[in-house]
């Protein structure tokens, strides 16, 4: 790469510019010391000057990039400036050599051996700017011996010529071999370039794969979960019973597993983005601890909460993967403890929420406690037979609770129990309320005789809508995709349509906004989006086409019921209510 080889020269010489001036300024000084005279003088003028010229002419390689290519009239100044500078540079040890007597030959000698090795050290990237450098100063220290031994008739000053080729001899090969280090130098640092890039790219394939196959995944599970919901209100046999309740935990389990894995490979590829609502942490505590509290005394352990009387009632932040990560920590205490007690304690300071929850649980050995928070680990390899898990949870929770400016740590105690800390970074915030709702509180109203458009590309989850719906009394329509949906809803009216996000040749968010561009009866009609990817983003696209709800798979029949109720009550809802699922 020429530029590069110019471009190191270059900025070498200009930084060690300062130094070569500072030395000039030495080499005159003793120059006039040894033979005094207005020589020194002008000769440091001479190397002011073409020491600026040099920089001049070398300034297009210092500035350029590597698609640089330089021209040949740069080569050729960049040659005479390289061959100019050290001309003058030495020109100091020939006066000494010439006027200082037996000191000032002795002293040119080595200042000669000085510049060359100076030259080798910085110009043997370019080969034709070190030869022309080499030149100049191989000049004087072959030059000077001989014409003395001529000129002077001083025969013997021949073996200083000598010692001077055998000098340059040791230079010729230690610059060979550093040519060659730095050559396998730069070779080793480009491949582990190109290895990180590569490791990069698979990392990043790896987590396109595990986001794809779990939402590919999550669309089948959709449709096994929705399907044990169809079940469970029909009649049925006490054993019927307990396996829809089979059915229903294991998808559960399943779906909480995908989500995991969703969350850390997005995590991973720097997609995670936190969400910034005004929320009440201690409300959020407490939902918590009156969720785990049964299961815990279910084993025979108590759960205590105590909550700091300066916990603000309102602060700002991700509530909800706030609330992922206490649940992450509270599952774990509840089950590796099987007696004694858990306690969380939640405490305020500076905007930092700290929250410890300390089991009394089995513990963990000293040596697996840094490799917990590794993904796809567990403390002993026996966890996943007895307790089951991936190992993902409290990986995706400590880079969670990284993400708000905080952190997860743990301290253990094998037979006595573990101790998890974590901080999140909220702020304080005026309590407003539009911004905690989150699911609708509005009347459900008959659904009989409601018109719907659905369009949803799954066979089997337009199977579940219709098994839904149509029981309700509600009459369907459905579409396959965004742009039958779209061209639906040109003619017959609506009251209601449901859009399925991800569909092939047009999807959900594409044809709502067709709807909505459309002059027909369905303009206005309220848009129910549904979608499998819960993502902040999704959200945030759904409300710029003014979709009345979001709600998420699996299908939950009565939040849809109460959706699609609220949706007809207000038809054209002149304000939209958003619902997490
Ligand atoms: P998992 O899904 O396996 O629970 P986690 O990442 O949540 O994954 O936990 C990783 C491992 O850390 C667990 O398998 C367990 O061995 C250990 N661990 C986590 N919490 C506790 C706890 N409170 N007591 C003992 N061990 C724990």
């Amino acid at each position: 790469m020429p530029a590069s080889e110019y471009r190191i020269v270059a900025s070498t010489r200009r930084k060690e510019l300062k130094t070569r001036l500072w030395m000039a300024g030495v080499l005159g000084a003793i120059a006039y010391m040894v033979a005094p005279g207005w020589t020194p003088a002008v000769w440091y003028a001479a190397v002011l000057l073409t020491q600026l010229i040099d920089v001049i002419v070398f300034a297009p390689a210092r500035a350029s990039d590597d698609d640089w290519r330089p021209s040949p009239g740069f080569r050729i100044a960049a040659i005479a400036s390289a061959l100019i500078t050290t001309l003058v540079y030495s020109a100091s040890g020939a006066y000494m050599w010439l006027y200082g007597g037996e000191v000032g030959k002795l002293f040119a000698m080595m200042q000669f051996a000085g510049g060359l090795l100076h030259v080798c050290l910085h110009m043997h990237p370019r080969r034709d700017i070190l030869l022309a450098a080499m030149l100049a100063h191989g000049g004087y220290l072959l030059g000077m011996p001989i014409y003395e031994a001529f000129a002077q008739a001083r025969p013997v000053m021949a073996v200083a010529a000598v010692a001077g080729v055998l000098y340059l001899a040791h230079l010729a090969v230690a610059v060979r071999q550093s040519s060659e280090t730095n050559r396998a130098l730069r070779e080793a640092e480009r491949e582990s370039r190109e290895a990180a890039v590569r490791a990069e790219k698979a990392s990043a394939a790896k987590s396109e794969f595990l986001a794809v196959i779990s939402h590919e995944i999550r669309t089948p599970m959709n449709a096994v979960i929705s399907a044990a919901n169809l079940l469970r209100p029909t009649r049925l046999t006490r054993a019927q019973r307990e396996h829809v309740r089979m059915l229903s935990e294991a998808g559960d389990i399943l779906m909480g597993l995908l989500n995991d894995v969703l969350d850390f490979s997005k995590i991973e590829a720097g997609k995670m983005e936190l969400e910034s609502i005004v929320f009440d942490p201690r409300e959020k505590l407490e939902a918590l601890g009156r969720m785990w509290r049964p299961r815990a005394e279910a084993k025979g352990v108590a759960l205590e909460l105590e909550i700091a009387a300066d916990l603000p009632t309102a602060v700002r932040g991700d509530a909800l993967r706030l609330q992922q990560i206490l649940f992450n920590l509270l599952s774990n205490a509840v089950k590796f403890t099987d007696q004694g007690t858990i306690r969380v304690e939640a405490r305020w300071a500076e905007d930092m929420l700290s929250v410890v929850v300390r089991d009394s649980g089995c513990g963990i050995a000293a040596d697996r406690l840094d490799h917990i928070f590794a993904s796809f680990e567990q403390a002993d390899a026996g966890t996943t037979r007895r307790y089951g898990g991936t190992g993902l949870g409290l990986a995706i929770s400590q880079r969670l609770a990284q993400l708000m400016g905080g952190g997860l740590t743990v301290s253990s105690t094998p037979g006595q129990g573990s101790t998890f800390t974590l901080q999140a970074r909220l702020s304080a915030a005026e309590p407003v309320e539009a911004e905690t709702v989150m699911a609708p509180a509005v009347e459900v109203e008959s659904l009989d005789g409601l018109r719907i458009l659905a369009a949803e590309d799954h066979p089997v989850n337009q199977r579940i809508l219709s098994l839904l719906l149509e029981p309700m009394g509600c009459r369907l329509t459905l579409a396959s995709n965004g742009a039958e949906a779209a061209a639906l809803a040109e003619s017959a009216v609506f009251d209601v349509i449901v859009l399925d996000m991800q569909m092939p040749v047009m999807d959900g968010l594409d044809a709502a906004r067709r709807i909505r561009a459309q002059t027909g009866p369905n303009a206005g009609a309220p848009i129910i989006a549904l979608t499998a990817n819960a993502l902040d983003n999704h959200r945030q696209a759904w409300a710029e086409v003014d979709a009345f709800a979001f709600l998420t798979k699996p299908i939950d029949p009565q939040a849809l019921a109460a959706t699609l109720g609220a949706a007809r009550g207000s038809a054209r809802a002149a304000k939209s209510v958003w619902q997490a699922a």
